[in-house]
């Protein structure tokens, strides 16, 4: 079958809002003041579900960025934040969530405009946000380091854990608000001052941010929000030489190149980068929760998710009825409208970007896969592609080893547990995996065995702010989330303190 709109069901259901008649219109936010870019030039985003401009920005320059991070350095080397208690940075923190949460419809509907995901993951996701403040906030009280009595009794030290300074936070598209949540509110817990620069095609719920730190009593200088691009914006917050730390999410490309400009003055660098996450399935499964975690794994976020289990390696006894299975369920997830409240599945982030996705999908048909689900752009206002399932793929296959970052399902076989567990690792990344098996001696080998910073055990993209969070290989460096998401944003300092006299030590005395 290749695709017609008719293999796709529609979301049904009214608005639960307009799309706005005005863009958001955000400026620069330096030192606690909202001021236009020195250049005087904008930066515009058009909703990719409505095709109207929905997003009107001041666009930073180099010297803005220049000032931003002046200001943050200023902030963390004289400023209050550093030097407060946790508990007073944990209040802050907690009042942030406490915003949030009171304008989460606003947050939700600037997100999904920008971004064309559907409205209840949107509230969802500002939801999970406004968590990770609260948890950040908890961090803040409990961060602490280590003594050491066990030296020799004329000797104590101690390990202190000290932020590490200015951080540059550079955020992707896909998952905006949540992923600024999983750095910023870590990053201040931990007494750092921060430079954030949010996707140019995502940046309203960031700019949004701006006001809730400050209306929460963030000092001024400690979090500077700057919209404006890569190569302006984001390249002068990773070079220059007052910035001590960058914490990146987004592609393995832009990580790379980034931690190059980084290495010239050697900050710390953490990145989490893209995914090619496997799901495997054994015949003795759960089938109807394998399904649905299949279809949800796939088709979350229209595919463009880092975590995105777009891989399935089905074993050969049962590929056949697994993957009609997955295709019967498929067809019924609703794509549409993200205004619906029924649409799962909502438009892709750009016309550029869903050109890549049908460039792997022709890509495959040319490598000898089929279709068996979608296959196309959807011929509709807006930017959207039919969930899509590929057959027959192959291991070499690029669809099987880079990103495709949009709906698209490839389905693989597998024969035992070693071809199984040789086909998940056959690729650059490690970000995560999952096995589906009632089979505990499955799941702990492949859990134990394969490539991957998290690995799912009869679940799929469950998290939790206790856990921590990132990827092996290409997929990254470093971690967030739970206790090692602040202590990333710190440096260790041990103090070494001798007591009593110190005789003969190096040269006799006199
Ligand atoms: P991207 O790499 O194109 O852009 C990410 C950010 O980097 C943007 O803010 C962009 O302006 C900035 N940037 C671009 N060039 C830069 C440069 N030279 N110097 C500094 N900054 C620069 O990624 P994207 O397309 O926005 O997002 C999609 C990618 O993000 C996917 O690969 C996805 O896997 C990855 N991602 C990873 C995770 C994770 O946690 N591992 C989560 C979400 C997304």
């Amino acid at each position: 079958e290749t695709d017609s709109t008719s293999s796709v069901t529609w979301a049904q259901g009214p608005r639960v809002a307009e799309v706005p008649s005005e863009p958001f219109r955000g400026q620069l936010f330096i030192n606690g003041q909202w001021r236009e870019a020195s250049g005087g030039e904008r930066l515009t985003r058009t909703s990719p579900a409505y095709g109207v401009v929905v997003g009107d920005y001041a666009r930073a320059t180099a010297a803005d960025t220049e000032e931003a991070i002046g200001v943050a350095r200023v902030a963390f080397d004289q400023g209050e934040w550093p030097r407060m208690s946790g508990a007073q940075r944990a209040a802050v923190l907690n009042r942030v969530a406490d915003l949030v949460m009171a304008r989460q419809e606003e947050f939700a509907l600037l997100e999904l405009f920008e971004s064309g995901k559907p409205i209840s993951q949107a509230r969802d996701e500002i939801q999970w946000a406004a968590e990770l403040w609260r948890y950040a906030a908890v961090c803040a009280r409990g961060l602490h380091g280590d003594s050491y009595n066990t030296l020799g009794e004329d000797m104590l030290a101690l390990v202190l854990r000290e932020p590490i300074g200015v951080v540059s936070i550079i955020t992707p598209w896909n998952f905006p608000f949540l992923i600024v949540s999983q750095k910023l509110p870590f990053a201040l817990a931990a007494g750092c001052t921060a430079v954030v620069k949010p996707s140019e095609l995502t940046s309203g719920t960031t700019v949004l941010l701006g006001e809730v730190l400050k209306e929460a009593g963030l000092p001024d200088g400690a979090a500077n929000i700057l919209v404006g691009t890569g190569p302006e914006v984001g390249a002068v917050m990773c070079g220059h030489k007052d910035v001590d730390m960058v914490s990146f999410t987004g592609s393995t490309g832009v990580g790379k190149a980034l931690s190059a400009t980084a290495a010239q003055t050697l900050k710390k660098v953490s990145l989490e980068l893209g995914g090619k996450n496997p799901q495997i399935i054994f015949p003795d499964c759960d089938w109807d929760a394998a399904v649905d975690a299949v279809v949800f794994g796939t088709y979350f976020n229209a595919g463009e998710c880092c975590n995105s289990g777009s891989r399935i390696l089905v074993h050969e006894s049962i590929a056949a009825d697994f993957e009609q299975a997955v295709i019967e369920r498929a067809r019924k997830v609703p794509v549409g409208d993200p205004l619906c409240e029924q649409t799962k599945v909502g438009a892709i982030i750009s016309d550029g970007h869903l050109a890549t996705i049908q460039g792997y999908v022709q890509g495959a048909l040319d490598a000898g896969a089929r279709v068996s689900l979608g296959g196309q752009a959807l011929d509709v206002q807006g930017l959207y592609m039919a969930p899509t399932i590929l057959s027959g793929v192959s291991p070499e296959m690029a669809v099987a080893r880079e990103e495709v970052f949009g709906p698209v399902l490839s389905v693989l076989t597998f024969g035992d547990l070693e071809e199984a567990i040789s086909i998940a690792n056959d690729t650059l990344y490690g970000l995560s995996a999952g096995v589906w098996s009632a089979n505990i001696e499955n799941c702990l080998a492949i859990g134990r065995r394969v490539k991957a910073g998290t690995v799912w055990l009869n679940t799929w993209m469950s998290g939790y702010p206790e856990l921590p969070f990132g990827g092996y290989r290409e997929s990254g460096q470093g971690r967030e989330l739970g206790r090692f998401g602040i202590e990333e944003f710190t440096e260790l300092k041990t103090i070494q303190m001798h007591m009593g006299p110190r005789t003969g030590w190096w040269l006799p005395k006199g």
